[in-house]
C-alpha cells in the first residue's frame, strides 16, 4: 500500500520466554492500527479483486515455519508484500458482489478485544461476560427487528449453521428418537420433507445432506413472477407426500432470497404449517437488518409465527464476519437435541444458560462484543440511517436502468440488491455479452459485480451494502458498465438515452 515503509522502527522480537512485553505490544499495537487507518483511508486505490494468479501466496511463502522467531516489522512488511495483493477488499465502496458487507471500526474493536480475552464461552462459568452479553445484544436486535418476546437467540458462526440448527431442532421435535437411533438401519422411519422455494440457498440443501436426511428430503416448491414461494403449490405438495406415506415436518421460507432478495409469503406459509403442525424456519440472513428500518419492517410480517429466524449482522449490520444469530420460539427444543453434558463440565451454579447446550460446538467465541460495539457506536439511528441510505441508492440505480432503452431490470428492488441486464437491440446472445460485461468490469479491478439466472437469464446482481458507499460509487459503476456497452456495442441514435 501507498504509505510509509517499515512502519515498525524498532525491533520487536519475541523474549525467550513468555509473550511479548507490553512496551512493545503497545508499539506494535499502534503500528497496526496506523496500518488497518491506512488501509481504510487508501481503499479505493485498491482493486476491488485481487489480482493474483492462483498459488500465487503460495509459492511466495516458504514451504515450513521459521525456526526463530521473525522481527514483527518483517511480518507487518510481508502482510504489505504478499498478503495484501491477495486479499478481496470485500470493504471496497465499489464491491457489489454476492451481498456487499463491510466491518466497521467499532466492529473490529469488538473483535479485538475479544481475541483478547480469548473466551471459550462453553459454560457460563468458563465466560460469563459472553454468556450474558450475548443475551442482551440479542434481546436488543430482536426488539429492534420488531420480533416477539417469545424469541430466545442464539450466536453461531454463519447462517448455514444457524439453519443446520433450526432444522436440527425441528427434526427433535418428531420425537422420533433419531438422536438416540439415528437415522441409518430403521425400515420404519419414513422419508422426512423439508420445503423451500426453488430460489433458497445452497445452506438448506447441506443442512439436510449433514443431517443425514438426504438430498432426497428437500423438496422445492415453484415460485412466482416475483420470485416469491407459492404457497397454493406448498400445500399441494405436503398433501401428496403424506399421500406417498412421506413425513413432513419442517418449510423454510426466505426473506430476502440469494438471487433477487424476494420476500416468501410467510404469513401464507405460517397459516400450511400451523394447520399441517410443521416447523416455520425463517432465512433472513440478509435482509433481516434490512428489519431495523421501520418503513421496511414489514418485510417480516408473518415471521412473528415462525418457529425459528437467522439473520446475520455480518452481512449488513456492519459486524465483522463471523456472527449469526438464530432466534427460536422455543430454544429448549435446541437443547433437547444437542445438550450433552460430560462429568468434567459438571457445573453447580443451577439455573445458567450455557451455550454448549444449543449446538454441536463446545468452545464458544465471544462474538456478542463486537455485535454490541457496533450497537452502541452506531446506535439504533445510525444503523437505520446506513442501511435506509443504501435502499434508496438501489433504487436510484433502478430507476436509471428503467429509463435506458439499452439496460432491463429483471427483478422487483426490496432492498439493496438490483438485478438487471444490458439489452441493446438486434443481439442474439444477450447471456454471453453480459457475461462478458460482467468479466470485463470485474476484470477492471474498479467494482465487483456477480451474477444469477432468472427464467434462464444470465442476470446482473449489484449490491449496495459497503459502510463506505456513496452516491458516486453507484454512478461509477453504472457509468463504468455503460462505457463498457458502448465500447463493444455504439448505441444507435433511437437508442440514445437520458442519463
Ligand atoms: N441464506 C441466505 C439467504 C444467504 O444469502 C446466505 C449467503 O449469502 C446464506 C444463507 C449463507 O450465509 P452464511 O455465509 O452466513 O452461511
Amino acid at each position: 500500500m501507498q504509505k510509509k515503509e517499515n512502519k515498525i522502527s524498532e525491533q520487536t522480537f519475541a523474549p525467550d520466554t513468555g509473550d511479548m512485553s507490553a512496551g512493545d505490544f503497545r508499539r506494535a499495537g499502534h503500528e497496526i492500527i496506523d496500518w488497518i487507518a491506512d488501509y481504510f483511508q487508501n481503499i479505493e486505490q485498491l482493486p476491488v479483486l485481487s489480482k493474483v494468479e492462483p498459488n500465487w501466496l503460495k509459492d511466495n511463502l516458504p514451504k515450513s515455519a521459521p525456526k526463530n522467531g521473525e522481527d514483527f516489522a518483517d511480518i507487518l512488511a510481508d502482510v504489505d508484500k504478499l498478503i495484501l495483493p491477495a486479499v478481496t477488499n470485500w470493504n471496497h465502496p465499489n464491491f457489489h458482489g454476492l451481498f456487499s458487507t463491510s466491518t466497521s471500526a467499532a466492529g473490529i474493536f469488538g473483535e479485538l478485544l475479544a481475541a483478547a480475552f480469548d473466551q471459550k464461552a462453553m459454560l457460563w462459568r468458563t465466560s460469563p461476560a459472553s454468556t450474558e452479553l450475548e443475551d442482551v445484544v440479542l434481546s436488543w436486535l430482536r426488539q429492534m427487528m420488531n420480533l416477539p418476546e417469545h424469541f430466545e437467540g442464539i450466536i453461531y458462526d454463519t447462517a448455514s449453521v444457524s439453519t443446520m440448527h433450526a432444522i436440527a431442532a425441528a427434526r427433535e421435535k418428531l420425537d422420533l428418537q433419531i438422536r438416540e437411533n439415528g437415522m441409518s438401519g430403521h425400515s420404519d422411519l419414513p422419508l422426512l420433507r423439508v420445503y423451500c422455494s426453488e430460489q433458497v440457498h445452497s445452506s438448506i440443501d447441506k443442512s439436510v445432506i449433514t443431517l443425514g436426511l438426504g438430498q432426497k428430503s428437500l423438496r422445492k416448491i415453484e415460485t412466482d413472477k416475483e420470485f416469491r414461494l407459492i404457497p397454493e403449490k406448498l400445500a399441494e405438495a405436503i398433501a401428496e407426500d403424506k399421500q406417498n406415506g412421506y413425513l413432513p415436518f419442517c418449510v423454510v421460507a426466505t426473506i430476502g432470497t440469494t438471487s433477487t432478495t424476494s420476500i416468501d409469503p410467510v404469513e401464507a406459509i405460517a397459516e400450511i404449517c400451523d394447520r399441517e403442525n410443521l416447523w416455520l424456519h425463517v432465512d433472513a440472513a440478509y435482509a433481516g437488518s434490512a428489519a431495523i428500518v421501520p418503513e421496511l419492517q414489514n418485510c417480516l410480517r408473518g415471521c412473528e409465527r415462525a418457529d425459528s429466524i437467522v439473520t446475520n449482522p455480518h452481512k449488513w449490520l456492519f459486524t465483522p464476519f463471523d456472527l449469526s444469530v438464530l432466534y427460536c420460539k422455543d430454544l429448549e427444543m435446541l437443547k433437547k437435541a444437542f445438550s450433552l453434558v460430560p462429568e468434567y463440565l459438571k457445573t453447580n451454579e443451577g439455573a445458567v444458560k450455557n451455550g454448549m447446550d444449543y449446538g454441536i460446538q463446545l468452545g464458544r467465541r465471544f462474538r456478542a462484543l463486537k455485535l454490541w460495539f457496533v450497537m452502541r457506536y452506531f446506535g439504533q439511528t445510525g444503523l437505520i440511517e446506513r442501511i435506509r441510505e443504501h435502499c434508496r441508492l438501489a433504487k436510484l440505480l433502478a430507476s436509471w436502468i428503467e429509463k435506458s432503452e439499452r439496460w432491463e431490470l429483471l427483478a422487483p428492488v426490496p432492498f439493496a440488491l438490483v438485478c438487471f441486464r444490458a439489452c441493446p437491440k438486434n443481439i442474439k446472445d444477450l447471456d454471453a455479452l453480459n457475461e462478458n460485461l460482467m468479466n470485463k468490469i470485474n476484470a477492471s479491478g474498479k467494482a465487483y459485480i456477480s451474477h444469477t439466472k432468472l427464467n434462464g437469464k444470465f442476470t446482473l446482481r449489484l449490491s449496495i451494502g459497503s459502510l463506505r458507499v456513496e452516491e458516486r460509487h453507484i454512478k461509477k459503476a453504472w457509468d463504468l458498465l455503460n462505457k463498457l456497452l458502448d465500447e463493444d456495442f455504439p448505441p444507435r441514435r433511437k437508442e440514445a438515452k437520458e442519463e
